[in-house]
């Protein structure tokens, strides 16, 4: 009898390693259980999706259910819910939609739960017209409430990117919004500079940007009608909370996996756990950071893919490590392009032993007689003693978002700040200047 590689969560980080494992191994069963209806689906478009860019959930989803069933060969099974693990007998109970219960055994297993949206601690939480952002119904819920046109005021708890998403999304709408964030500024770990910019970026747009503001409470009698702040009341319609993710731990949890300091599954270099035959993925593990060396949570869609895919190759026998990641980002808030790679905290950096230095310079998206181009603002930190480059983060209206790499890549690669100085990257008059804004700032530091 062949061995079971067994998937809880289907999307990314679970369809990877499924599809991995049974191209290494066809011979090997690879079971998929995942309790929703949506497999290989792309979150990430769900702004889009709500703002009316993109018609239909179905388009955001990569590879259907029946290609993995039918071509890949893989037992996928929506709608089933893996409930509890018997790590003693290397079996795992499962829940259905119709409500029947059963048990399948592993050989080896992975967790790929992902992330559910994080609950901040104000009340109100459950009054209807109050959404979350993480699942594709969700989505589906959020789009078609917004679509009755019922809302004239939303309120958006939280400045990360999906809130920053989302605003541009409701203002596409003509929906008046408030973007409230508990921090001086909104998206953290992009820098205050770059930060700065997108607050302009919002308020040009006409987002209502309220930084340094706690939510308390949403008020309403049933239904919403007020944000209720540390600095007064704002009436609104509705609210999207997008306080941040929580990774789906309670399975692991439960079955005495262990977690990590960031409260996610604590893996080693081939994504395994404490137990030797499971392993854990995506959203809700940690992976290594690649300045520090430590154990990091950064759930994004690129770790969650290629944690995936590595668990799925070590599997199908090729033992393949997870790598380390830079947590590199980007976003589009209205015009801007805005990317962030590494650490650029300097309390952090000093922290983990290094000492920080950083510059900001502005430098143009085009030659600068080029028609069309635009400022692009890099602020590039590296450590004094080392050289190494540590974290970047820029802002622009073009250009940005593919700039941010060589940065990502000169991180998990360790190099120095000299070392991209140097680099020989591509230049033509309307993609850059002939020193291209990323080597101007390695310059500059040097
Ligand atoms: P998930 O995608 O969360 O999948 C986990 C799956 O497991 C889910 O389908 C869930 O139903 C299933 N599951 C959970 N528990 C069980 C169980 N007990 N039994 C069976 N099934 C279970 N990332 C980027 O890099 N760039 C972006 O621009 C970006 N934009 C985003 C925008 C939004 C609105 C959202 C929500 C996310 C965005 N992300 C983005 C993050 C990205 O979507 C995630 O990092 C990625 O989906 C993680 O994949 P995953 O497989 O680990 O987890």
């Amino acid at each position: 009898m062949s061995e079971t590689f067994l998937v809880v969560g289907g999307d990314a980080a679970g369809m990877s390693a499924a599809s991995k494992a049974k191209r290494e191994a066809p011979d090997r069963d690879v079971v998929v259980l995942e309790r929703s209806e949506w497999v290989s689906y792309g979150a990430c478009g769900l702004p889009y999706y709500v703002k009316g860019e993109i018609d239909s959930l179905e388009d955001l989803v990569a590879i259907p259910a029946d290609r993995f069933r039918e071509e890949r060969d893989i037992d996928l099974r929506t709608g089933h819910e893996a409930t509890a693990i018997d790590r003693e007998d290397s079996a795992v109970t499962v829940g259905t939609d119709d409500g029947e219960e059963y048990t399948i055994d592993y050989d080896e297993l992975l967790i790929a739960t992902g992330a559910g949206a994080l609950e901040p601690p104000i009340d109100g939480l459950d009054a209807t017209d109050v959404f979350t952002l993480q699942e594709m119904d969700a989505g589906r819920q959020l789009k078609e409430a917004v679509e009755t046109g019922e809302y004239d005021r939303i309120g958006i708890i939280g400045g990360g990117y999906i809130g920053i998403e989302m605003a541009e999304a409701f203002r596409g709408r003509d929906i008046d919004v408030t973007l409230f964030e508990m921090r001086q500024h909104v998206l953290p770990p992009f820098g205050t500079s770059s930060a700065e910019t997108v607050e302009d970026e919002l308020e040009d747009n006409g987002v209502d940007v309220r930084t340094g503001t706690r939510v308390e409470a949403i008020d309403g009698d049933g239904s919403v009608e007020a944000v209720r702040t540390d600095s007064g009341d704002v009436p609104v319609d509705a609210v999207l909370v997008a306080a941040g993710v929580d990774p789906n731990v309670e399975l692991a949890e439960e079955a005495g996996i262990d977690l990590g300091p960031t409260g996610a599954i604590a893996t080693d270099e081939y994504g395994r756990t404490n137990e030797e035959a499971i392993y854990a993925a995506g959203d809700c593990a940690e992976m290594t950071h690649a300045v520090t060396g430590e154990p990091a949570h950064v759930p994004l869609a690129l770790t969650a893919n290629r944690a995936g895919r590595a668990v799925g190759a070590t599997v199908g026998g090729d033992p393949t490590p997870v790598g380390d990641i830079a947590g590199t980002a980007v976003l589009k808030a209205f015009d801007r392009e805005v990317a962030r790679t590494g650490i650029l905290d300097a309390e952090e950096l000093r922290a983990a032993g290094f000492d920080p230095v950083s510059v900001t310079i502005t430098s143009a998206s085009r030659a600068h007689y080029y028609p069309g181009g635009s400022e692009i603002e890099i602020t590039l930190v590296g450590d004094a003693d080392s050289g190494r480059v540590l974290g970047a983060s820029m802002v622009g209206r073009e250009g940005v978002a593919k700039r941010i790499d060589p940065i990502a890549t000169a991180i998990q690669s360790a190099l120095t700040v000299e070392d991209v100085e140097y680099l020989d990257l591509s230049y033509a008059p309307p993609f850059g200047p002939t020193w291209d804004p990323v080597l101007t700032a390695a310059k500059v530091l040097n």
